[in-house]
């Protein structure tokens, strides 16, 4: 019986893709930066299937990359060369939502965005929000350790776990749920599996902690002359005792583009060269707006809004999609560098990141917006010549390692950025998740080539 065979076997034929046109969704990342050959995409509907494709993959030598909604941006949702998709978008059933315990359980093809709406209906909220949480699936953002938009308030998808349910290379089945506050017993495999990027483990079930709903919330975009300004204005509104639910940035490039693809109005009769976006809790129209007036001179305009579902939100939020619509007129992909700084040095970061970069590559328009408070800029470079991306992104991680910064804020390392990985982890530290890697996927099956240099044959 062949691979295909017994793949059809277990999942059924129809969950077996190999035509082109149908895996070439598959196979193009969300950015249509990396596109791969695949062997199959292989769609099971439960942990028990889930474990048998595993298994049959390991016994004919065949490699594995799992993928939930694609829409991670370092390439590391898409085959290389030939491994086999494990689409996860089947195993889309939430199995509980404790009000009481406060937390939710589902299977790991479920959006963030059901996830949500589960959790809202049990008058409580997920901690993690993020702009593409209509197709970003649980078992994405636990694999990448996706950050997002309530960060500042929550913390990484990693301060949500409670539990994992993950098939292991070999197609066991590792399961720790008791969901206890405290749970002492050996190493922390959930946090482990939590950004490991599909390279240890296939993960088929999270739970997850929940959070009570923002209250009072107001949303306030606040045009402001500099990012340095936007930092000390956020430091302002800490220091007042104000319940920061989010706070975010752009500039005045990145509003353009969102204007053109959205047709959106501009939201202050001039432009300014940043924006903040603030949300807050647990606050008043009135009390928003006396905060920002203490400002003085730091603010230019401001425009409040009661929240969460405030359409001043569509400013920020559709900065992705509008630079790929911007990139896909040019021609090229964005290359998209997501990295983070100390928020003290973000400013100062960003302007001679600007002066280095269109020095370097004339052609180059450098689009940056974020979340402000962890000093995490979503560096976009388009109109660069094709053979010109690995040089700029170099530009970019060499310069955020001369900031202190991270070379990954919250996208991953990916595809997209393993050559760099030594700018940011020491050979002991490399050595470590090796080891880990080796011990836990000795053949090297999952996701060869990301965040880890592939293996050497032995
Ligand atoms: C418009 C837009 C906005 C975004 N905003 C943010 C943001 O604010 N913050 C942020 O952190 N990211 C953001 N992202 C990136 C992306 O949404 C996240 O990385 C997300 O976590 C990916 O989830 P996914 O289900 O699409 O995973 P995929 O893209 O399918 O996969 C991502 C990685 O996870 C692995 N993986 C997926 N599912 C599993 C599984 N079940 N088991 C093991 N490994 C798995 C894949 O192999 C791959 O390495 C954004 C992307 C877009 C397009």
């Amino acid at each position: 019986m062949t691979l295909l065979d017994r793949l059809a076997a277990v999942v059924g034929p129809q969950h077996v893709l190999t035509d082109e046109a149908l895996t070439r969704g598959y196979r193009t990342d969300w950015t249509g930066r990396w596109v791969g050959r695949s062997m199959a995409v292989v769609r099971p509907a439960s942990t028990a299937e889930v474990a048998e494709v595993v298994r049959a993959c390991a016994a004919a030598g065949v490699s594995l990359v799992p993928q939930g909604g694609n829409t991670g941006l370092v390439g590391a949702s898409v085959p290389a060369d030939g491994e086999v998709v494990l689409s996860l978008r089947r195993l889309n059933s939430i199995d509980s939502v404790d009000p009481v315990g406060r937390t939710l359980g589902a299977q790991a093809g479920v959006t963030v965005a059901d996830a949500q709406r589960a959790a809202a209906a049990g008058g409580l909220m997920l901690g993690i929000d993020l702009a593409a949480r209509e197709s970003a699936t649980l078992g994405g953002v636990v694999a990448t350790n996706a950050g997002g938009l309530r960060v500042v308030r929550h913390g990484t998808t990693r301060a949500q776990m409670l539990g994992v349910e993950a098939v292991l290379a070999d197609g066991s089945v590792l399961r720790r749920w008791t969901g206890l506050a405290k749970d002492n017993v050996g190493y922390d495999l959930v946090g482990l599996l939590t950004g490991s990027e599909g390279t240890l483990a296939v993960i088929t079930k999270v739970l997850m902690r929940l959070v009570p709903p923002a209250v009072d919330v107001h949303v306030a975009l606040v045009g402001i002359a500099s990012l340095g300004a936007a930092v000390d204005v956020l430091g302002d509104v800490v220091r007042a005792g104000s319940m920061v639910e989010a706070a975010e940035f752009f500039h005045a490039d990145g509003l353009a583009l969102v204007r053109e693809t959205l047709g959106l109005r501009p939201p202050f009769p001039v432009d300014h060269p940043t924006y903040l976006l603030l949300e807050l809790s647990r606050t008043t129209q009135d009390d928003v707006a006396d905060l920002l007036e203490r400002q003085g001179r730091r603010v230019a305009d401001a425009t409040i809004d009661a929240g969460p579902a405030s359409r001043l939100w569509a400013y920020r939020e559709a900065h992705t999609e509008a630079v790929s619509a911007a990139a896909a007129s040019g021609g090229t992909p964005a290359v998209k560098v997501d990295v983070s700084v100390p928020p003290a040095r973000h400013d100062s970061f960003e302007s001679e990141l600007r002066t280095v970069l269109t020095a370097r590559f004339p052609t180059a328009q450098v689009v940056t917006y974020g979340h402000l408070a962890e000093g995490n800029s979503h560096v976009n470079l388009l109109g660069l010549p094709e053979d010109a991306a690995e040089d700029a992104t170099d530009v970019v991680l060499r310069l955020v390692v001369q900031y202190g910064g991270s070379i990954s804020a919250e996208h991953g390392i990916g595809r997209a950025k393993q050559r760099w990985l030594s700018l940011a982890r020491s050979p002991a530290d490399i050595a470590a998740m090796q080891a880990i890697k080796r011990a836990l996927d000795p053949q090297g099956l999952l996701s060869p080539g990301v965040l880890l240099p592939p293996a050497n044959p032995e």
